[in-house]
């Protein structure tokens, strides 16, 4: 059993980078990939604990691209060499552009009537403050009843005080992972296109063509039928095959590390071995 999706409290997940490794251990994984959301501060503090754990921990990240008007999510693994300094430089953008949401979101939830202060969700995170941070403070303050309730009544993208944060263009992201010697894989396609299977075909087509190397196919929102049909759109374009459980601790209860929901999940081990093989030569 692999896991290759993940997330720390670097990012909106809830385990430590050492807490993960130990719950990876425990479960007896043969490979893990943290896969924060913007961010390799997870990877790089559980690096040594799982070296001294004999664990396979392999460089991942998760990056919300611009796609065809929508955001789309984008996996990208590094299992031949590290990410680049040109790389991490990119996502220290990123995370200014994040903080620079956070400050008109902070100001548009206290136009709303709000009391909510920056410092208050900043301290919820750590390397990186994301919407689920505020999901927190929000349920805590009273002004919604579970984090989900602050998503729909505040927070989501068709919410009262949602705000937009500028993300990078799916195009930006392939080429700066694939120049990194990255395996950039389409993170669960079931949230993509609507799942509208024809349009996704098409934007699968398309993204093959423009660098993408995988596709998700094992994924705890993925039912047996959607796992068949992404699996067979990898094989008609070329591509190589990803899983994980999209693990983030006590944000997402519901999922377990490795297993999914109610065992939902089993991710082979030879997707990990295979990893390496998808990367770009250079
Ligand atoms: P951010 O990157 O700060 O905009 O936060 C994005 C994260 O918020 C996603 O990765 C999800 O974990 C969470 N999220 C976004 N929309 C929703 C929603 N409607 N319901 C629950 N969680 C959501
Ligand atoms: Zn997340
Ligand atoms: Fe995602
Ligand atoms: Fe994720």
């Amino acid at each position: 059993m692999i896991d290759l999706h993940s997330h720390t409290d670097r990012s909106d997940g809830t385990f430590t980078p050492a807490e993960l490794i130990a719950e990876a251990r425990r479960i007896e994984l043969n490979a893990l990939s943290i896969t924060d959301h913007d961010t390799f501060a997870g990877y790089d503090a559980a690096l040594p604990v799982a070296a001294a754990a004999g664990l396979n921990l392999i460089c991942g990240i998760e990056l919300a691209t611009r796609y065809q008007g929508t955001s789309v999510h984008l996996l990208a693994y590094f299992p031949v060499r590290p990410p680049s300094p040109q790389l991490r430089q990119w996502l220290d953008w990123m995370l200014e552009k994040r903080r620079e949401r956070n400050v008109r979101l902070i100001a548009k939830l206290q136009s709303l009537g709000v009391d909510i202060t920056l410092e208050e969700v900043e301290k919820m995170g750590r390397t990186l403050t994301g919407r689920p941070h505020f999901a927190r403070v929000l349920v805590e303050k009273g002004y919604a009843t579970d984090l989900q309730n602050a998503f729909d009544r505040y927070l989501d993208e068709s919410a009262r005080a949602f705000v937009q944060r500028q993300e990078a263009t799916m195009e930006e992201a392939l080429e700066r992972v694939l120049a990194s010697g990255g395996v950039p894989s389409l993170a669960h396609p079931v949230r993509v296109a609507r799942n509208n299977w024809e349009k996704l075909a098409a934007w699968v087509e398309d993204l093959a063509g423009i660098g993408l190397r995988a596709i998700e196919v094992y994924h705890s929102d993925h039912s047996p039928e959607n796992v068949a049909w992404y699996a067979s759109l990898a094989e008609r374009f070329g591509l190589g095959i990803t899983g994980g459980s999209d693990f983030h601790g006590a944000n997402k209860p519901n999922i377990s590390l490795g297993t999914g929901k109610h065992n939902n999940l089993q991710v082979p081990d030879w997707i990990a071995e295979k990893l390496s093989a998808l990367a770009p030569s250079s």
